[in-house]
């Protein structure tokens, strides 16, 4: 039955009905008042989401789009950068930097851990002419989500700016623009926003402007100086995606209705249930608990048996599908993602299906042991 599936991937992820629904609205001009007064709505929205009062630039675009706008407009040739790398999507700060022609000093981390704040505060003060840091909020590859707010902190102290990938994160994961004193804020539609791919979304600080300003880059689609002249009017430079933008107002509805610490709770308890469910599986997690993502879980695949060969059975047998691993993580991890449109029976049908995939690939498990350990997570209940 193909149209009853469990979609259980860091993105694109499930899209709610009434959002589905909103974005079926029949099409109208983007010169229009009613885009305008839409756009205004939406900005005002995600002014609230990122918890900021800096201007919010809508892309269309993928996620990595709007990396690559933070980069074309932030990195001049010859620019001195860091960059956080513990996982594929650090990396890709350290590839795009090179594209721009930039020096990258690359602080590496063993994939599966955090950024150490105090080496990111260290080679700052061994390199004081670093002119942009690029972290990952939450790195997908491997389920780590970083303290922003220590890493803001060190770099606000800098001349530097501090520019964050919160693709996977915002909108599942606690983030303040203004306090922490993130300079660009940069993320996507298709994960806890809960909208389908195609939009890249982004804030810009003062700080970040003066740079972009003197930025000597080349840029065009992604010139934010060219979006900048239209912003004042609610146009965008270029055709926006227009329905994407009724959905995202919509979904900004659903998330501000339910309110953002409710929001951040109810991720951070299908991440708890979905650990312990885990360990009472005996199955090893990849990451600790201090940094365990609240949107995506990383599982290493029991000795032996490939991740692969799990999540085949979970897409074949149950129309459960989960992550595999990336680049060095293939076939050895699965990642369990419980961002945006996701609740607590998401989490039950993960790890229900889960057991019965273990025991089909000759790793048997007690079954219900690890239902078992989520209903008591979220019923507040010892084990
Ligand atoms: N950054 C993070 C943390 C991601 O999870 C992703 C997508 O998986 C991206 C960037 C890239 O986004 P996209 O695939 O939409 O270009």
């Amino acid at each position: 039955m193909q149209d009853k599936s469990y979609l259980m991937i860091p993105g694109p992820t499930p899209v709610p009905p009434s959002v589905v629904a909103a974005m079926t609205a029949p099409m109208f001009g983007h010169r229009s008042e009613d885009f305008q007064a839409m756009h205004k709505e939406i900005i005002g929205k995600l002014q609230k989401l990122f918890q900021t009062q800096n201007e919010i630039y809508v892309l269309t675009s993928s996620g990595t789009g709007g990396m690559e706008s933070a980069v074309a407009n932030t990195v001049s040739p010859g620019d001195k950068v860091l960059t956080l790398v513990g996982g594929k999507f650090g990396e890709r700060w350290s590839e795009l930097a090179n594209q721009y022609g930039a020096e990258v000093i690359e602080l590496n981390y063993e994939w599966g851990t955090c950024v150490d704040p105090q080496a990111v505060q260290e080679q700052l003060a061994a390199n004081p002419d670093i002119k942009v840091v690029f972290a990952t909020q939450n790195e997908t590859s491997t389920g780590v989500t970083n303290d922003i707010e220590a890493l803001g902190k060190i770099v606000a102290q800098t001349p530097a700016l501090f520019v964050v990938d919160g693709v996977s994160g915002v909108g599942g994961i606690e983030i303040k623009v203004d306090e922490w004193n993130v300079d660009i804020l940069t993320t996507g539609s298709q994960k806890s926003l809960m909208l389908p791919p195609g939009l890249a979304i982004q804030s810009i600080s003062d700080k970040a402007w003066k740079k972009i300003e003197e930025n000597k880059s080349p840029r065009y689609y992604f010139s934010l100086l060219k979006a900048r002249k239209q912003y004042p009017k609610w146009n965008t430079a270029y055709t926006p995606a227009v329905s994407l933008f009724v959905g995202l107002n919509a979904a900004l509805d659903m998330i501000l209705n339910e309110g953002l610490d409710n929001v951040y709770a109810r991720h951070k308890l299908m991440r708890d249930a979905t650990r312990a469910a885990i360990r009472a599986l005996g199955l090893n997690l990849m990451t600790d608990d201090a940094y365990a993502s609240p949107v995506v879980t990383s599982v290493y695949a029991p000795e032996g048996i490939g991740a692969d060969d799990i999540r085949k059975v979970l897409k074949q047998e149950y129309n459960i599908t989960f992550a595999g691993g990336q680049a060095k993580l293939k076939n050895k991890i699965l990642r369990i993602a419980h961002m945006g449109f996701a609740d607590k029976m998401d989490i039950i049908i993960a790890v229900s299906g889960l057991e019965m995939a273990l025991q089909k690939v000759g790793y048997p498990v007690e079954l219900g042991a690890g239902v078992k350990a989520a209903q008591q997570v979220f019923l507040g209940v010892l084990g």
